[in-house]
């Protein structure tokens, strides 16, 4: 079982691997290909795990070498199947609680890479999410979908606050400032994260996010003052942090927080 288990969440990991090579550049899917030249990748080499094994990390047209996070996300999603399905309770939940992980991972690693939140991936992700959620006798439309609105609208008038003070800070210092703290695709990965763990657990996670963002803000600012590289503006990818957070949650920790 715990074979089956390690192969489903390889198999989910080249697939975010995939999807996260390829809809940054293209908003499509383009099969298994090179990040430098975008020639295709022989088969053995579309997994990073059997790149390795079989000597085929390298590009056969380019020689540039398969991303690190191509095995990474393997190996986080292969160990993630088996350490999941010690807490699920039957395997329909199992499925749709790997499919939610392989989701946030698919959003965390655009984010981090790109500083993008994309709609083609938060979009159907809303709507799969939404559907799980309304379709769960345990949640049911109405904590699903207040949820979802509670974290996007909360995240949108964020978003707003943003907007004006940093209009206000740009008229201030007579520059315009083009990198916003908190991008919109954070207000739409808000609303998947509502739908996610529904009413009232999107609060928690939410408010863990932020403080999850704003310490290690604190730490980077620290950083770069000793470092005497402070900029104000910098920003900071809040996806990751929101997702953490989101994942504790769902995942069951809220009950070590909130009884
Ligand atoms: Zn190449």
């Amino acid at each position: 079982m715990i074979a089956i288990q390690f192969l489903l969440g390889i198999l989910l990991g080249m697939l975010v691997n995939l999807l996260a090579d390829s809809l940054p550049f293209y908003r499509r899917v383009e099969g298994f290909h090179c990040a430098h030249c975008g020639a295709p990748r022989a088969v053995l080499a579309w997994s990073g795990i059997s790149a390795g094994l079989s000597g085929r990390r390298r590009c056969e047209n380019c020689a540039t070498s398969l991303s690190p996070r191509t095995l990474f996300i393997e190996m986080v999603l292969g160990i993630g199947a088996v350490v999941i399905g010690i807490g699920a309770p039957n395997a329909s939940a199992y499925l749709v609680q790997m499919l939610v992980f392989s989701i946030f991972l698919l959003i965390t690693v655009i984010d981090i890479e790109h500083r993008l939140i994309l709609h083609i991936v938060s979009g159907p992700a809303a709507l799969i999410i939404a559907l799980i959620g309304i379709l769960d006798p345990m949640r049911g439309p109405e904590k699903t979908l207040l949820g979802g609105l509670a974290g996007f609208g909360s995240f949108l008038l964020l978003y707003y606050l943003g907007q004006v003070f940093a209009s206000f800070m740009s008229r201030r210092r007579g520059e315009t400032i083009d990198e916003v703290a908190f991008g919109f695709g954070d207000v739409t990965l808000a609303g998947v994260i509502g739908l996610t763990v529904g009413w009232p657990g999107v609060i928690v996670a939410l408010v863990l996010g932020i403080l999850a963002a704003g310490f290690f803000s604190l730490l980077f600012i620290v950083g770069m003052l000793v470092r005497r590289q402070y900029n104000p503006f910098m920003p900071i990818p809040y996806g990751p942090f929101l997702i953490l957070g989101s994942l504790f949650v769902y995942f069951g920790g809220v009950g070590l927080v909130v009884v």
